[in-house]
């Protein structure tokens, strides 16, 4: 199959590619999503088999209209409908009991249904064009860093979908916060943008699922949402995170990067705008400022693909306060590092 990369006037032809049952790759302000039909699990099917993503792995179905969400949501808790009315459109999913029109291939058989409404006026024409509501993963081979670029897109789908709609880089960069609110209390599946504490100011109590606030694997608590037990996110070369004190994080990184370097392997070291001149080893990146989270949000993910362009075989990493924003961040980086983390 030939993938067509195209600009935003391709856009008919991108709807006409969802009514077919066809995939369309799109931006969002999150990371670019890999489009199909919700309603046709065909269509649904063909994502799982172009990400090589495995089945019991749901996908989100992204709406343009609050008409849209009876199409898909049984019912919508008074709570719900707040967070709803106060974040969206944006980076939020929210998990609802599914209705039975919507096929197990979309929701990986669970009876529920993530559901986001996005602000990026691009994903907003394409669901409108459509006529349809839309269900995307990310549009990134599994496994591999989510895609913040139409180009991140072309790398790993090229020859696999028909066509790809180039809006421009993302703004956000990782992946929306999931709120299940199913149950009495929401809680928050997958950390994103939309921070914990955002949440507590619209619903009261909030709480987190155990299995993605924690910094180590998590072995013996089973994910709620089913796609945070995969391994993900994560580079080819070995990455290790360093935190403490910034002299000292700066120390060790600088001398397992030597150590690395001695021992003839190719070495990557992450740093911030503030910490960058302080490094001598390695092929260097910032990721962006420390006073500035969204930039390190935004750099992340192509960031780890460089690391990927570059043959890397270790990276070592500077750390997050787990803090608002900084939650969604080491909750990625700790799972692309496979939770090796250094404390000095
Ligand atoms: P992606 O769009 O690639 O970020 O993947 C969608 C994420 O949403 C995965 O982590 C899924 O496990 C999660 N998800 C989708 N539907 C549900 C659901 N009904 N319940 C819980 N998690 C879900
Ligand atoms: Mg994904």
């Amino acid at each position: 199959m030939k993938t067509k990369l195209v600009k935003m006037d391709a856009l008919p032809e991108a709807g006409e590619i969802i009514r077919a049952g066809g995939l369309v790759a799109f931006p969002t302000e999150t990371v670019y999503g890999l489009g199909a039909d919700a309603m046709n699990s065909e269509a649904a099917a063909r994502i799982y088999q172009a990400k090589g993503r495995p089945s019991d792995n749901p996908l989100i179905v992204h709406i343009a209209d609050m008409d849209q969400l009876d199409l898909v949501a049984r019912e919508v808790p008074p709570l719900a409908r707040k967070i709803m009315e106060t974040f969206w459109p944006g980076p939020l999913t929210v998990i609802l009991n599914k209705k039975d029109e919507v096929p197990d291939g979309t929701t990986g058989g669970l009876k529920t249904v993530a559901v986001r409404m996005p602000s990026h006026p691009d994903a907003r024409a394409l669901i409108r064009e459509s006529g349809r509501v839309i269900a995307a993963p990310s549009a990134n081979t599994s496994g591999r860093p989510s895609p913040t670029t139409a180009l991140h897109v072309l790398e790993d789908m090229d020859g696999k979908i028909p066509m790809i709609l180039d809006g421009g880089p993302v703004g956000i960069g990782i992946e929306s916060t999931i709120v299940d609110m199913t149950g009495e209390i929401p809680m928050i599946l997958r950390p994103g943008y939309i921070t914990k504490e955002m949440l507590e100011e619209v619903a009261g109590e909030v709480r987190v699922d155990p299995a993605v606030s924690g910094r180590q694997m998590p072995e013996h608590v089973v994910a709620k949402a089913p796609g945070m037990k995969y391994r993900h996110y994560a580079p080819k070369g070995k990455l290790t995170l360093v935190e403490g004190d910034t002299d000292k994080v700066v120390d060790k990184i600088s001398r397992l990067a030597k150590e690395k370097e001695r021992e003839g392997f190719r070495v990557g070291i992450i740093a911030t705008d503030e910490t960058m001149d302080r490094y001598h080893t390695g092929i260097r990146k910032s990721i962006g400022s420390r006073e500035n989270p969204d930039t390190v949000a935004a750099h992340l993910y192509g960031i780890l693909r460089e690391c990927d362009d570059l043959d890397l075989d270790y990276i070592y990493s500077e750390s997050f306060f787990e803090k608002g924003l900084g939650n969604a961040i080491m909750n990625r980086m700790l799972k692309a590092a496979g939770y090796h983390l250094i404390t000095v």
